[in-house]
């Protein structure tokens, strides 16, 4: 970077040192650099006019000419006080209203002079107000016509006069200087091939924009910069680490797996199944490390892929090991491969939490001296007494969020590193998988198991109870079971369990023995008690399964072919669609049914209806991306990718992808960067590089 973008702040004309400071601390600011990257995050059309008389009902802020005629205060609430100004133009009057800053706001209001008044019209009876106005003296108003960016700020630096205008008026001064003074960062090629704006060009428009056009362009520009620096990041870690980390050959698919394919599979695998573990299979036998995801909806039926990849690590000479996110499905996943492989004689075992002492160590033992051969179980695995023979691969079951730290302690149980596939039902569109796990190959199950119907779906309110239980009756006499799901986002919460247990008693009274055995299933209870009701319920015995979100991954009882979802609106879409994903497993009609109350907000009743319109994972994910956006989806473990200043990868998944393609071919056509007309390529990624040292080297 050069002398004139590293300029500190305080020598910027109009800030100083002490606004210097409050740039630094409020919004980490300090550089010339820095202000020309704080971008705009909306542009306001200021050459548009409205007269009080045409005043819309919008919702949008509006712009005036006008005078001030009278200033009055009065009292709003008990103790409140409310400033009224009275604001005049040729076709009538409104209110100006402020609840706070009355004593400082009001000596500054003068009548008589003209104003430009910027804000929200709201129609009060028949009178007009707007609240909290911004007021500009027309002498002042920049006649420049055009866009004005709107740039975010803090309250304290508002109250230094670095509001908005404040941060426009010093950044529309540095813009003014960049002649010449911004070196390019993308190379020739791309900016020819994709017609952006030279930086200079962009960093100028998209603080001084004279049309859409203009900061549409530069945002583009400046988007696609910060994503495809992103993207190149990303594959240089992974081409790193693939380089650093050698992995176990399978080089031979035996007499195990053999086995179990020709004789014991239950059926034809699909042909996303085999095309996945295909994939797998190359993977591991070229003698790099595998670090694959496999996205599959629920049913899609991970689980024996997963299974048969295991299988030919045995049939190599190693152990392999299951991790999933419960005991219940730890449990499930052991009762269902231990049936699978007794008979071929494979040695399986299960460690969860609640494993007792002495089972434990005689477990520990049977690892390291390579007795058991597969092990399944929850995060108890990861626990460094538990150590292994030679374990070659780790399966991760049902947890997209496994980040890279969690996965090396799995890497650290072997000198070589095993390989690892993690398995999840929770779809993430391409452009985040794209940028989360840019240091995993992703597989994707993209087609159910023959027979297969899509559950209905629908949203009923309390109002439709005794109907519902009613529909419950005729499909219990059908044969099938029911689950009935309520939050408890806390397990602690004791309101959500007051809940749970009322809604737990009003089924046994509607349900009452001997005709129906209900269930129970809940966070509280001891891990023996809640195996043994899902044992019940797993075994027919029971037709109604009440329980919290324990059952939400994973769980297969195939006969189930009821969800009833209580208090839907407080589960988010993927949540949803997982325990919708419960139901659906057998031949028979499925239904989904989301109970809630009356009152629904705008994005709850969207989550709503997309469950009710659609059964596509991939399709679900995508509006749960727009509705929570990318951070809240991922959580905070990877939030370091989400520093994005400009681009957003809920909305710019287009750029997303044209990125991510530029940014393999750079690296295919020069894989050090080491041509000239990559180099400065390569200077901006080492500064990226350099800025992030927690990524450690295992990434
Ligand atoms: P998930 O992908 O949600 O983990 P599972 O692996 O639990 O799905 O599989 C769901 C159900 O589908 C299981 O009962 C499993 O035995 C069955 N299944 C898996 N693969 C096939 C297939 N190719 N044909 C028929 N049924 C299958
Ligand atoms: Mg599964």
């Amino acid at each position: 970077m050069n002398d004139f973008l590293l300029t500190p702040v305080e020598f910027i004309k109009g800030v100083g040192p002490q606004r210097a400071e409050l740039l630094r601390n409020e919004l980490g600011l300090a550089t010339v650099n820095d202000l020309l990257h704080h971008f705009p995050f909306r542009y306001v059309d200021r050459s548009v006019y409205y007269k009080v008389k045409d005043l819309p009902y919008a919702d949008f802020a509006i712009q005036l000419k006008g005078r001030i005629i009278q200033v009055s205060e009065s009292t709003a609430g008990a103790r409140q006080k409310k400033l009224v100004a009275k604001f005049q133009d040729e076709t009538g009057v409104i209110d100006l209203v402020w609840f706070q800053g009355v004593k400082w706001i009001k000596p500054l209001l003068k009548t008589g002079v003209e104003y430009q008044m910027y804000g929200k019209a709201r129609l009060y009876g028949n009178q007009w107000n707007v609240a909290h106005p911004e007021l500009t003296e027309w002498s002042e108003v920049d006649k420049r016509t055009g866009l004005q960016p709107i740039y975010s700020t803090t309250e304290k630096l508002t109250s230094k006069g670095l509001h908005s205008k404040g941060l426009e008026k010093i950044i529309s001064q540095v813009a003014l200087q960049l002649k010449g003074r911004i070196p390019e960062t993308l190379t020739a090629e791309l900016i020819q091939k994709h017609r952006l704006l030279s930086k200079e060009q962009a960093l100028y428009l998209v603080h001084r924009p004279n049309s859409t056009d203009d900061f549409t362009r530069a945002r583009t520009r400046l988007k696609l910069e910060e994503l495809f620096f992103l993207q190149l990041e990303l594959l240089i870690r992974k081409q790193i680490g693939q380089r650093a980390m050698k992995g176990h050959v399978f080089d031979k698919v035996g007499e195990v797996f053999n086995t179990f394919y020709e004789q014991h599979l239950p059926f034809e695998l699909t042909n996303a199944q085999k095309r996945v573990l295909k994939e797998i299979r190359r993977d591991c036998h070229t003698g790099i490390h595998m670090n694959r995801l496999v996205q599959g909806d629920v049913g899609s039926g991970k689980t024996l892929v997963a299974l048969l990849a295991m299988l030919i690590a045995l049939d190599n000479g190693y152990q392999a090991a299951l991790m999933a996110p419960t005991e219940i499905l730890a449990g499930q996943h052991y009762e269902t491969i231990q049936s699978l492989l007794e008979p071929m004689g494979v040695q399986v075992a299960l460690l969860t939490g609640s494993t007792k002492k002495k089972q434990r160590e005689q477990l520990h033992e049977g690892l390291v001296e390579g007795r058991i051969q597969l092990l399944i179980g929850t995060h108890a695995l990861l626990e460094n007494t538990v150590q292994f023979a030679n374990l070659g691969i780790v399966v991760i079951d049902e947890q997209h969020r496994f980040g890279v730290a969690q996965r090396a302690r799995m890497w650290r149980k072997n000198q070589v590193p095993p390989h690892v596939l993690i398995m999840t039902a929770t779809p993430i569109p391409r452009t985040l998988a794209m940028t989360f796990y840019g240091d995993l190959d992703v597989s994707v199950i993209d087609e159910l198991p023959p027979g297969r119907k899509p559950v209905s779906t629908f949203h009923r309110y309390e109002s439709h109870r005794l109907r519902l239980f009613g529909f419950m009756k005729e499909q219990i006499a059908l044969g099938r079971q029911v689950y009935v799901v309520y939050p408890l986002i806390r397990e602690s919460e004791t309101l959500d369990f007051n809940n749970l247990m009322a809604g737990y008693e009003a089924i046994s009274r509607a349900f009452p023995l001997p005709d129906y055995r209900v269930s129970i299933v809940h966070g509280q209870m001891k891990p023996d008690d809640k195996e043994f009701e899902m044992q019940r319920f797993v075994r027919g015995e029971t037709q109604i399964m009440v329980a919290t979100t324990v059952i939400e991954v994973g769980v297969n009882v195939p006969n189930a072919s009821v969800m009833i979802i209580e208090s839907a609106e407080r589960f988010g879409l993927s949540q949803l669609h997982q325990l919708r994903g419960r139901v659906g497993r057998g031949a028979e009609q499925s239904y989904c049914i989301l109970m809630t109350g009356n009152e629904l907000g705008k994005d709850t009743l969207k989550r709503l209806e997309t469950m009710v319109s659609t059964n596509d994972g991939f399709e679900i994910a995508e509006v749960d991306l727009q509705l929570r956006g990318p951070g809240d989806i991922m959580g905070t473990q990877q939030s370091g990718l989400l520093n994005l200043k400009i681009a957003d990868l809920s909305k710019d998944s287009q750029l997303v992808i044209l990125a991510r393609d530029e940014a393999r071919n750079i690296l295919a056509e020069d894989e050090q960067l080491s041509m000239p007309q990559h180099a400065m390529v390569r200077i901006v990624l080492e500064e990226i590089l350099k800025s992030r040292p927690n990524w450690g080297k295992i990434a």
